[in-house]
């Protein structure tokens, strides 16, 4: 079992147990002995699928590829998350990826569980062919666990549009006669994905950032500055100023949060720093960001990483190592890149009084202690980037209704549905000693038990 999830299932699940408000009716021992299921049931993952996926390359090499899909749990409705492909991932991370999808739908109240794929390659090594064969093969190994009301992959690292619209219609030729319109999501538009999927992971990065940092702070000033509490400190500091970012990552999610900052004039927020796999870019006075996600389109997503790159793209900056980054002056900081980046060996080397988790798990447990200690706001994973899960889900939604959203009424859905869930977060937030994950996960964790004790599955 991976520990990760049963430290927050465990955590959320202890301090539920204390509120007595909290299904009333279960007292005594009987109360004890559900919250024990209750973190069986939470911790533990219903599936995981294992396989080696056989694949004939171009260069008529035959490999044995490890991939995985894990069920966490699908209490709310059919699993739902990513396939990763990437050459660090391992059966211990999908699963804990996995269960922070199950958080992460049930805290948004998105109808869906929790489940996550991976495939243990890096995707820049195989031709546009072999990773096509590849992509089928999966749909070939995992078909029978897929399927529109079972389990809906979606892109993650290493995956996109691409690979989902590859993976439908492998799924649609070997289960004929099955609804496959919503058995992936995150396809291209002409294929039946929605408008505004590809941008919405960054988009509802930016929007949760400058909700927390601007609107709510102008909105509840009294209730902010009435309590003592460390975080709303924080906020106040940062609030009504013009704002300097440094953004880790620049891709899918990472570009389009720092295009949103750079977009979002009114409140004059300066992206100062991006970076990628290579370097990272500095301008104290803020970068050119359209100018930089023009350059790496046409460099395969790269940043321009050397003086006479720089010059071609035409962006002003300096080139700094790509771990600076995290350890600049900055206000705020976006972590779009992969997880661990911020641990016990470097946290004492960060400076932003805010940090916003675009990927998930970007900040280790103990990073996390250290950090919020301090007063430092960390904007949780499973609060901050489900922008692209929600967009899945109107995604499904107009798959099954074959009707389709504009993009601005995408936009829409996706910002009410996240201040929705912002603005049942934030006040117990700012009145508690807790850090914003653990108020995060015992909410979630709060309403899968609350449905799972309805359905009746403690005995
Ligand atoms: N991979 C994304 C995530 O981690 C999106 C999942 C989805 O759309 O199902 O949230």
């Amino acid at each position: 079992m991976a520990s990760r999830t049963e430290a927050i299932v465990q955590y959320s699940l202890d301090a539920l147990l204390e509120d007595e408000t909290f299904l009333p009716n279960l007292t005594g021992d009987a109360r004890k002995q559900a919250f024990t299921s209750l973190a069986s049931i939470l911790s533990t993952p219903n599936h995981i699928h294992k396989a080696f996926l056989r694949v004939a390359l171009e260069n008529k090499k035959v490999v044995r590829i490890p991939a995985f899909r894990v069920q966490h749990n699908n209490t709310l409705g059919p699993y739902k998350g990513g396939i990763r492909f990437h050459e660090s991932v391992n059966e211990d991370e999908v699963t804990n990826l996995a269960a922070l999808m199950t958080l992460k739908n049930a805290l948004h109240e998105v109808p869906f569980g929790g489940g996550k794929g991976g495939v243990i390659i890096n995707p820049r090594d195989f031709s546009e062919k072999d990773l096509h064969k590849i992509a089928v093969k999966y749909v070939h190994y995992f078909s029978d666990a897929l399927g529109t009301d079972k389990d809906i992959p979606a892109p993650d690292m290493g995956t996109g549009e691409r690979e989902m619209d590859w993976m439908m219609a492998e799924y649609k030729s070997i289960k004929p006669g099955e609804p496959y319109r919503g058995s992936f999501t995150g396809k291209s538009v002409v294929n039946g994905g929605s408008l505004g999927r590809r941008e919405a992971t960054g988009k509802g990065v930016y929007f949760t950032f400058r909700y927390l940092i601007h609107d709510f702070v102008n909105q509840q000033h009294q209730l902010l500055t009435n309590t003592d509490n460390r975080f709303a400190k924080t906020a106040l500091e940062t609030a009504n100023r013009p704002l300097k970012m440094a953004v880790q990552g620049f891709g899918n999610v990472g570009s389009v949060a720092a295009l949103e900052a750079y977009q979002c004039t009114h409140l004059q927020n300066k992206v100062v720093a991006v970076s990628d796999r290579n370097v990272t870019l500095y301008n104290s006075e803020g970068l050119n960001i359209p100018g930089l996600i023009d350059f790496t389109r046409q460099n395969q997503g790269d940043l321009p990483a050397t003086e006479e790159q720089l010059e071609k793209s035409g962006v002003k900056a300096s080139i700094l190592g790509r771990e600076e980054v995290l350890y600049l002056e900055v206000d705020a900081l976006i972590l779009a890149a992969l997880e661990d980046q911020i641990r016990e060996d470097n946290v004492h080397q960060i400076k932003a009084p805010v940090i916003v988790e675009g990927a998930n798990a970007p900040v280790t447990s103990a990073a996390d202690k250290v950090l919020s200690d301090q007063g430092v706001i960390i904007v949780p994973d499973i609060l901050a980037n489900a922008g692209g899960v929600i967009v899945s889900y109107l995604e499904w939604l107009q798959g099954r209704e074959t009707q389709f959203y504009t993009e601005e009424q995408v936009f829409k859905m996706l910002h009410d549905k996240m201040q929705h869930t912002l603005d049942a977060i934030l006040p117990q937030f700012f009145n508690d000693p807790f850090p914003l994950r653990e108020n995060c996960y015992i909410h979630a964790v709060m309403k899968l038990s609350t449905i799972v004790y309805r359905h009746g599955k403690f005995y």
